[in-house]
């Protein structure tokens, strides 16, 4: 009998619902697995079989403690055999690399970039980078499941366009299909390519590659030049209709605030976006010689900042009430000044309400939160067939 494409999907959805159980549950069997999806024993002992001769799950040795008949045997991710390719395509910085499917980094790369550099030229780089990674992995014998990307600006997620990115100054540029024609040329076959906003790619970062539930919704702040959330609810990406959810750089905090970039003016990335910050420091610099002074005028500066984000975060909360919130990017370099503000601004707010806040804690992977971030969006698409 033919199998037909709801059967495919069917299965698909059935493989990954026991790769998603086992990575919760690490050392899970296949009667425990039986047990927990309604499936039958044999067909769980079908596709285990499978997903252990692909390279997604392996068997761990069983500890013979003298005691009669056969144990069951406990199942694991396999963290030796497939990688995962992420790249983050950012402002004047290009970074590639590949993890396993624990999200542990097995190469990478990176590079600078001019800033004035054209998009045709920036992603030229990448694709470069891309191939020698792709290279690397599999002369170390790995299978590549896929490329994912994260950039900043929003992304038609089925096209794989970057529609809009207002800090690299491009507009519908087709990403996936770019570096699917480069790898292609460079011979090195049809690798799936997932293209999406840099914060969302960070959120799911977290997510994917964590064993034990994070907090529900996760709410990832990505804190640089520009401002940016991703938010994942009931283990999906929140994107909104165009692909615009998480712009929260451009919620205005004060209507007669400063211009933004956006042409509006006093959004919060206007108050603390990090080119922002450092041209205010910079000329706070300039102005004031005397060090000490300079210092705290410095310090202050970033206080301040650290407060509008303080309000951010509270407005977002209220919003989403988010089970976790993450804070990542190169401003949380900034001092505890600046984060340390944002938390008892946060903290105040909420007392006042009486209400208890959510955990606030740093990005796990830090300066490599997108690309990790952008294996970690290869390894959603693969769990999450629909
Ligand atoms: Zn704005």
């Amino acid at each position: 009998m033919a199998i037909t494409g709801d059967q495919r999907l069917l299965k698909r959805i059935n493989r990954m619902a026991l790769v998603r159980l086992v990575r919760g549950r690490p050392g899970l069997s296949r009667a425990e697995l039986a047990a927990d999806t309604g499936l039958t024993k044999s067909t769980v002992s079908l596709l285990v079989q499978e997903l252990i001769d692909e390279g997604w799950l392996r068997e761990e040795e069983v500890l013979v403690t003298g005691a009669i008949g056969r144990r069951p045997t406990p199942l694991r991710l396999d963290d030796r055999r497939l990688a995962l390719i992420g790249a983050e395509l950012g402002v004047g910085i290009l970074a590639v690399v590949a993890t396993n499917l624990a999200g542990e980094v097995i190469a990478k790369a990176n590079q600078t970039v001019a800033s004035e550099l054209s998009a045709n030229d920036t992603l030229s780089l990448l694709c470069q980078m891309l191939e020698d990674v792709v290279r690397e992995v599999r002369e170390a014998d790995r299978v590549v499941l896929g490329v994912g990307v994260g950039t900043p600006g929003s992304v038609q997620e089925s096209s794989g366009i970057l529609a809009v990115a207002p800090n690299l100054g491009w507009r519908d540029i087709p990403v996936r299909d770019w570096i699917l024609k480069s790898l292609h040329a460079a011979a090195l076959g049809d690798i799936p390519v997932f293209v999406q906003n840099d914060a969302d790619v960070a959120a799911l970062g977290e997510v994917e590659f964590c064993s034990i539930g994070v907090g529900d919704p996760l709410l990832f702040l990505s804190l640089g030049v520009g401002v940016g959330a991703g938010v994942v609810v009931g283990g999906r990406l929140l994107l909104g209709r165009r692909g615009f959810a998480g712009e929260v750089g451009h919620i205005q905090l004060q209507s007669d605030g400063p211009t933004c970039s956006c042409g509006r003016r006093g959004c919060a990335e206007a108050f603390f976006g990090l080119q922002v910050m450092l041209n205010a420091l910079q000329s706070a610099k300039l102005e004031l010689l005397d060090v000490s002074r300079s210092e705290e005028f410095v310090q202050s500066l970033l206080r301040t900042a650290g407060q509008r984000l303080g309000v951010l975060m509270h407005n977002l909360w209220t919003t989403l009430d988010p089970g976790l919130i993450v804070l990542g990017g190169p401003s949380c370099k900034l001092g505890p000044s600046f984060i340390d503000a944002a938390r008892e601004t946060f903290q105040r707010l909420a007392n006042e309400a009486g209400l208890e806040v959510p955990s606030v804690v740093q990005a796990r992977y830090g300066e490599l939160m997108i690309p990790v971030g952008a294996a970690a969006l290869v390894l959603h698409k693969y769990l999450q067939p629909i």
